[in-house]
C-alpha cells in the first residue's frame, strides 16, 4: 500500500521519511522509522566529528537491518565543519541515502553519485529543486513555510510549493513542512508529492531520545506556539516560543549582531535543553503542526496508524464523494 517512486528508489515500505534532526536524529529513533517501513535518517552535524558519525552509522546498522539515510546540511555554523570528511565516512561506512539540506550539494554530488548513493536534496523553493535535478539528485524534499528549522526567507506554504515543485521537476517530490498525520499525508500525495517528510511529529515519539518534558511541551503546545528567529541574518528558523527566542527577537530588531545572539542560539545551549527537559533554556527547533500533535505514540504505532488511517480517508471520505 502506497507504493510511490520514492518507496521504490529507496527501497522502504511506506514513503514516509524521518528528519534529519539536529541533536535528535542519532540511531535510537532512526533505527525505529527504518523498522517500522520509513526512512530513518542520522544527523551528521550532531556527531561533532566524522568518527563519532562513523560510530552511530556502526550503531544503527545493528539495531536495523533496514535502509536508513544520513543528512547532511550545509548552512552557516558556529564551529567550523570538515564536510569532505563527513562524507567520506558517509561512503566509508557504507550508506546508502543521503539527504543533503541548506545550499546546493553540487560540490559533493559526483563523489556520492559515483558510489551509488541515493541523494535526496532538500529544500525551499521551486528554482532550487529544479536546481536539484539538474545537478543529479534522485529525488528532492520541499519544505514548506511551516516547516521546523529553516524555511528559507520567501515564506511560500506546503500547499503551494508541493504542486509548484511537482510541476518543475521530474524526479519524486517528498513533501516536508506541515506533515505528522494521515491527513497530511493524503493531501501530500493528492498534491503530487510522492511521499512526507515529518520532523516535529517524530520528536514526540517513546523513541525520541530527549527529555520527557519536551515531548510533554510538544502534546500542549498549539500552532500558534512557534516563532521565526535569525531572519535579520537571512537565516530563519522555526523554533519553540521561549523567553530565549523572544529575547533573540527582540535583540534583532535592536539590530543585533551574530557575536551578540551565538551565546543564546548555539546548538550547544539547544541541546542542553533536550536533555535537561528545561524548555525554557534555550533555542528548540519546532514546526507549526505542533499544534496537531496530541499524543506519545512508539514510532510503529504512529506511522501504522498514518498508513491505515489515509487508507480509510481515501476508501470511506473521498472515494464516497465521487459516488453518487
Ligand atoms: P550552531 O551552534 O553552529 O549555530 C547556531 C545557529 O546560528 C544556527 O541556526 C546556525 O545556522 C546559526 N549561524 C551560525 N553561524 C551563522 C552565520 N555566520 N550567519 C548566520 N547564522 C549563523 O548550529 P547547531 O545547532 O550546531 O546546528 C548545526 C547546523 O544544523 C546549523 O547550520 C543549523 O542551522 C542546522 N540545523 C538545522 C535544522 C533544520 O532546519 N532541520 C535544525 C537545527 C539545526
Amino acid at each position: 500500500m502506497f507504493e510511490t517512486r520514492v518507496t521504490d528508489l529507496l527501497g522502504i515500505k511506506y514513503p514516509i521519511i524521518q528528519g534529519g534532526m539536529q541533536w535528535v536524529a542519532r540511531a535510537e529513533l532512526s533505527s525505529a522509522v527504518s523498522n517500522a517501513g520509513g526512512l530513518g535518517i542520522l544527523s551528521a552535524l550532531t556527531f561533532p566529528s566524522p568518527e563519532e558519525l562513523a560510530v552511530e552509522i556502526r550503531k544503527i546498522k545493528e539495531l536495523t537491518d533496514k535502509p536508513f539515510g544520513v543528512n547532511l546540511t550545509f548552512l552557516p555554523t558556529l564551529r567550523t565543519v570538515n564536510y569532505d570528511e563527513y562524507v567520506g565516512v558517509i561512503i566509508r561506512e557504507g550508506v546508502r541515502v543521503v539527504e543533503t539540506a541548506g545550499r546546493n550539494p553540487e560540490p559533493y554530488i559526483n563523489r556520492l553519485k559515483s558510489t551509488g548513493i541515493k541523494v535526496i536534496h532538500k529544500c525551499t523553493a521551486v528554482r532550487f529543486a529544479k536546481t536539484a535535478e539538474r545537478i543529479g539528485c534522485d529525488a528532492v524534499s520541499i519544505d514548506g513555510f511551516e516547516c521546523a528549522g529553516h524555511p528559507g526567507e520567501e515564506d511560500v506554504t506546503s500547499l503551494i510549493l508541493i504542486p509548484l515543485t511537482v510541476d518543475a521537476v521530474t524526479i519524486p517530490v517528498i513533501a516536508s513542512g506541515g506533515f505528522g498525520d494521515a491527513r497530511g499525508f493524503v493531501a501530500a500525495l493528492t498534491l503530487g508529492a510522492e511521499g512526507i517528510n515529518m520532523g516535529t511529529r517524530f520528536l514526540a515519539t517513546q523513541e525520541a531520545p530527549v527529555h520527557p518534558k519536551v515531548k510533554e511541551w510538544l502534546i500542549t503546545a498549539s500552532e500558534r506556539d512557534t516563532i521565526l528567529i535569525m531572519r535579520s541574518l537571512r537565516n530563519t528558523e522555526r523554533v519553540l516560543k521561549n523567553p530565549v527566542a523572544e529575547r533573540v527577537a527582540e535583540m534583532e530588531r535592536r539590530g543585533a549582531t551574530l557575536e551578540e545572539l551565538a551565546p543564546l542560539v548555539a546548538g550547544e545551549r539547544g541541546k542542553e535543553l533536550l536533555e535537561s527537559g528545561n524548555i525554557d533554556q534555550g533555542i528548540l527547533t519546532a514546526g507549526q503542526m505542533v499544534g496537531l500533535i496530541h499524543n506519545l505514540p512508539t514510532v510503529k504505532e504512529l506511522i501504522d496508524s498514518i498508513i491505515s488511517e489515509a487508507a480509510e480517508i481515501i476508501q470511506r471520505r473521498l472515494n464516497k464523494l465521487t459516488h453518487h
